[in-house]
């Protein structure tokens, strides 16, 4: 490092190639930590359901447009016809390549049980119009800090990168239709089209000051399917009459096991899950009809088509056995809006992306990860058959004392979707926004 003494004889030459006094990635990190860190607490207070970040996107937007960023805010349509809160801002600095950067902007509807000084206590009404608690209990909102802060370091150190950088604020993660909406509404069309996409989500799975990242399938995609086994209802003592679809149903979800353990090849992993089943009111009562919701998870287009094949053909195969007339097959319903595809971290960007996070943290705070089941819409920016390369990483998050008191007793720290889940801001922050600044300096080098 240079001493201050020798710095201004060098800068009065004009003969520094490095930036100005004060412009390093540390001191602007340095500078703005404090700021973030209050700026975080303030969303985290006051988190907003999928499809209502109406507030969130719009302190995203001003934040971006103070740096220097041209902003567009309510990019994205549902389906519905109704307007997304999407957020792009845009930085040209030079010819170069175009980074698009993401992040997600909403909560969920949980109640806060932290007990932080800055816990959310707002409660606010869900797409279906019932109250409920809500919470970033998934870290979004160190996702959004993240993004201003390192918004700030590109904007300060504009003179170590070359091309555009393009900030995405991202609606409605957690429902998985987001992204769809915002390119939906041209997104691509209308700013650009990215020729790299990268991301990040914090994690209780690694201590704070620490990085994951994995190479290949990152993420599984999903399919929600829903499914209605239609039945002849009537008197519980009278089964003679009718066509019970909760025997069906019983026997539809053993059944489903068979997808994943026979008609799945082994070394391609999936998941068929059924999270919600309804049927019936009564114990003296046959019902007419059993519906059932499912989750459904594989990083192979592969490996998804046999699942939905296969639910298709159980659920018909269950009803056939059962003597249901034909009219009355069961109705397998796949629901687009919230099914994603997989995350596939491109090799190639993997291996810049990780030898920018090791310039930025250090070898030893940088991890090569498991790919896992869990899923996510970010990949939905890298277009069908992974057209533009994409990485998302994994940020650890848990207070470094916290997790290596936990991790000796075999545990982790309360995770992402709990009331308890709670990232150490500071640490999270320092290291987020280092690395992502890095990254981005790293691709669009000059
Ligand atoms: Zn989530
Ligand atoms: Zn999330």
């Amino acid at each position: 490092m240079m001493s201050p003494k020798v710095l201004p004889c060098a800068l009065l030459l004009g003969l520094s190639a490095a930036p100005s006094w004060g412009q390093t990635l540390p001191s602007v990190v340095n500078s703005e930590i404090g700021n973030l860190v209050e700026t975080y607490k303030g969303i985290h207070a006051h988190p907003e359901l999928s499809h209502f970040e109406e507030h969130t996107s719009a302190l995203l937007a001003d934040e971006l447009r103070k740096v220097g960023f041209t902003v567009t805010e309510h990019i994205g349509k549902y389906p519905d016809g109704s307007q997304a809160y999407g957020v792009i801002a845009v930085m040209e600095n030079g010819p170069g390549p175009k980074l698009l950067l993401r992040t997600d902007m909403d909560a969920l509807p949980i109640v806060e049980e932290t007990g932080a000084s800055y816990a959310s206590h707002i409660k606010a009404k869900n797409l279906a119009g019932q109250e409920v608690g809500v919470m970033h209990a998934c870290g979004h909102d160190i996702h959004i800090t993240n993004m201003i802060g390192t918004a700030r370091a590109l904007s300060a150190l504009k003179k170590q990168w070359h091309g555009t950088v393009m900030i995405v604020g991202q609606p409605s993660e957690e429902l998985v239709d987001g992204a769809k909406a915002m390119l939906a509404d041209n997104l691509y069309q209308r700013f650009g089209t990215p020729d790299m996409v990268v991301g990040l989500h914090d994690t209780n799975t690694r201590a704070a000051g620490t990085i994951g990242i994995v190479s290949g399938p990152a993420m599984a995609g999903v399919t929600s399917i829903d499914v209605v086994l239609h039945g002849i209802g009537g008197h519980g003592a009278r089964p003679q009459e009718g066509k019970d679809p909760v025997v069906m149903a019983a026997e539809f979800i053993v059944q489903l096991q068979t997808i994943v353990s026979r008609s799945e090849n082994p070394r391609d992993p999936a998941v068929v899950t059924v999270g919600n089943i309804h049927g019936g009111t009564k114990r003296n009562i046959i019902p007419d009809e059993v519906t059932l919701g499912l989750t459904t998870r594989a990083f192979s287009d592969t490996a998804m088509k046999i699942i939905i094949d296969g639910v298709k053909r159980i659920a018909a195969g269950v009803a056939v056995a059962a003597g249901v007339p034909a009219e009355m097959a069961p109705t397998v319903t796949i629901l687009p809006n919230e099914s994603a595809p997989p995350t596939y971290n491109d090799p190639a960007l993997s291996a810049k992306v990780k030898s920018a996070l090791v310039k930025a943290i250090g070898p030893q705070n940088v991890f090569d990860e498991e790919p896992i089941m869990a899923s996510e819409d970010f990949g939905t920016f890298g277009l069908e058959g992974h057209k533009i390369p994409t990485v998302l990483f994994w940020l650890g998050a848990v207070e470094p004392q916290k997790f290596a008191a936990a991790a000796a007793a075999g545990k982790l720290t309360p995770g992402l979707h709990t009331a308890r889940f709670q990232p150490d801001p500071e640490l999270t922050l320092r290291t987020g926004v280092t690395a992502m600044t890095q990254v981005a300096i790293s691709l669009l080098h000059k």
